[in-house]
C-alpha cells in the first residue's frame, strides 16, 4: 500500500492528503495539551471519542444547513473532511462567562452573560493566541467585512444548535472555539465551519450538579478526561461506553 502523504501535525491531529483532490483525513490523536502545550499527556481513547463527537455535531450542523467541512468517518480515529483554507483565526462564542474571560475581566466562573458574547483570537501558538478585534482583523486583512457577517452568523447559528443539543441531554454549553475555513466553488468561495467541535475545544457541565465534562477536567486535574468524555458521547447516544472502555478478559 502506498504510504500517504502527512499535511500537517498539529497537538490533538494528524492531517493526510485525502483520496480525491479536495479531500483530507483527518486522524485524532489520543494527545491532550493544554497551557500552549506546556501540559502535556496520552489519554487512551481521546481521539476515538473526538472523532466521534465531531462527527456528530459537524454533520447534524450539515443537516441544518450549517456548512462544515464534514464528509464522512472512515475509521475510529479518522474521517474525510474537505480541504480548506483555515481563517487565522479562533472564534470564541460565550454564553457563561469562564476561563480567560473571567479573568480578564474579573466574572466569577458560571455567570450566565447578557447574551452570548463571540470573541476572535490570532491563531498563533508563539503569541499565545491573542485577543484581537475586528479592527485588526480588517486592517492585517485575516477576514472582510463580508467574511466577518459570515463568520458571526456562523458563529451564532453553531451556538444555538450546540447548546439545544446538550440542554437536550442535561448539559450546559457554557462556551466553545470554532474555526472557519474558506472554500472555492468555481467562481465563488464560501465559508464553512472546519476543524473540530469536541469537549477538547467546549465548556461543557452537567446542569444539576455543574460537574465538568471537558477539557478542564485536564487542565485542572479533576479527574479522568476520558470518562468526561465518555459521558457526553453516551448522553448523546453517540457510542455507546462498552464501545470506549477496554476489553474485559472472560473467563
Ligand atoms: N479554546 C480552544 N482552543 C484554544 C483556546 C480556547 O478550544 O486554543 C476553547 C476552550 O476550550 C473554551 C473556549 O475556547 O471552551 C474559551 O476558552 P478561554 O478563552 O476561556 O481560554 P482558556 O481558559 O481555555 O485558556
Amino acid at each position: 500500500m502506498a504510504r500517504r502523504k502527512k499535511i500537517y501535525e498539529g497537538k490533538a491531529k494528524i492531517l493526510y492528503e485525502g483520496p480525491e483532490p479536495g479531500t483530507i483525513v483527518q486522524y485524532f490523536k489520543d494527545d491532550a495539551t493544554a497551557f500552549n502545550a506546556e501540559k502535556k499527556d496520552v489519554i487512551e481513547g481521546k481521539g476515538v471519542l473526538n472523532n466521534r463527537l465531531s462527527e456528530f455535531f459537524m454533520s447534524g450542523l450539515n443537516q441544518i444547513g450549517v456548512p462544515t467541512h464534514f464528509i464522512r468517518r472512515l475509521n475510529m480515529r479518522e474521517q474525510l473532511v474537505r480541504s480548506c483554507e483555515i481563517i487565522p483565526l479562533e472564534v470564541i462564542v460565550r454564553n457563561y462567562a469562564a476561563g480567560s474571560i473571567s479573568k480578564r475581566l474579573g466574572i466569577a466562573e458560571g455567570t450566565q452573560l447578557p447574551r452570548p458574547i463571540v470573541e476572535y483570537c490570532y491563531k498563533d501558538d508563539s503569541l499565545g493566541d491573542p485577543l484581537v478585534t475586528e479592527e485588526h482583523i480588517a486592517a492585517f486583512g485575516w477576514a472582510s467585512q463580508q467574511d466577518m457577517d459570515d463568520i458571526l452568523s456562523l458563529a451564532l447559528r453553531v451556538n444555538d444548535f450546540l447548546s439545544g443539543v446538550m440542554l437536550a441531554v442535561g448539559i450546559r454549553l457554557i462556551d466553545f472555539k470554532i474555526e472557519i475555513g474558506r472554500v472555492y466553488e468555481g467562481d465563488y468561495q464560501r465559508l464553512i465551519v472546519a476543524d473540530e467541535i469536541s469537549p477538547d475545544s467546549c465548556r461543557l457541565w452537567d446542569i444539576e450538579t455543574g460537574q465538568k465534562l471537558d477539557k478542564d477536567v485536564f487542565r485542572r486535574d479533576l479527574g479522568n478526561l476520558a470518562d468526561a468524555y465518555s459521558e457526553v458521547a453516551r448522553r448523546l447516544g453517540v457510542m455507546p461506553k462498552s464501545a470506549v472502555s477496554k476489553p474485559t478478559l472472560i473467563n
